[in-house]
């Protein structure tokens, strides 16, 4: 009778172990996060969703992912675009991970980093924050800012597919798609 507990528990653990393979498979797959990767938040379900957000620097931000890497431990952003099938990393998603990347720094320090990553269909950039990044990423804010104290100037349609492609989205107050202020 022992005997045939146990081997249902080693059944058991070999399931369970045989789906956490699979499911980091997938993970990795789909979204160009390591298998075996730490993740921090998810906005994807995997894990609670984090919302970064730095009142000083005026972003607000939820990425798909905050990941952990393994062995040095520092953490990254990953944004998941599983539609867009393009060989060169779009402005925009530049801007968006760029934002989440400040935000990243904003809120984890040195624990930081010091690149995101993006991943469409079939194809990984990995970006580091660099100064000019920033620079264009702070720049954006700053336009978005400029808009909204001009009183008058507001979402002018019901587009979200123009939303989405947006590349002041990250720091938009009236987009229709997530991740926006
Ligand atoms: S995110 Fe949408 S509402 Fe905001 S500026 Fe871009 S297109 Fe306009």
């Amino acid at each position: 009778m022992a005997d045939e507990s146990l081997v249902k528990l080693a059944t058991s653990l070999a399931i369970v172990a045989v789906a956490m393979m699979l499911a980091a498979w997938r993970l990795a797959r789909g979204t160009g996060v390591r298998a075996g990767a730490p993740v921090v938040a998810s906005d994807v379900g995997i894990e609670a969703a984090a919302t970064l957000e730095d009142d000083t620097l005026g972003l607000r931000g939820r990425p798909d992912y905050l990941v952990r890497e393994r062995g040095r431990g520092r953490i990254y952003p990953v944004e998941v675009k599983p539609t867009r099938d393009a060989r060169v990393l779009y402005e925009s998603d530049a801007l968006q991970l760029a934002t989440y990347m400040v935000l990243t720094e904003a809120r984890y320090g040195s624990a930081f980093a010091g690149y995101g990553v993006v991943r469409y269909r079939s194809a990984e950039f990995r970006v580091d924050l660099t100064a000019e990044l920033r620079r264009r990423c702070l720049a954006a804010r700053d336009g978005v800012r400029s808009a909204r104290r001009a009183a008058s100037v507001h979402r002018s349609h019901a587009i979200a597919a123009r939303c989405a492609a947006c590349a002041v989205r990250p720091v938009c107050g009236e987009a229709l798609v997530g991740g926006s202020v």
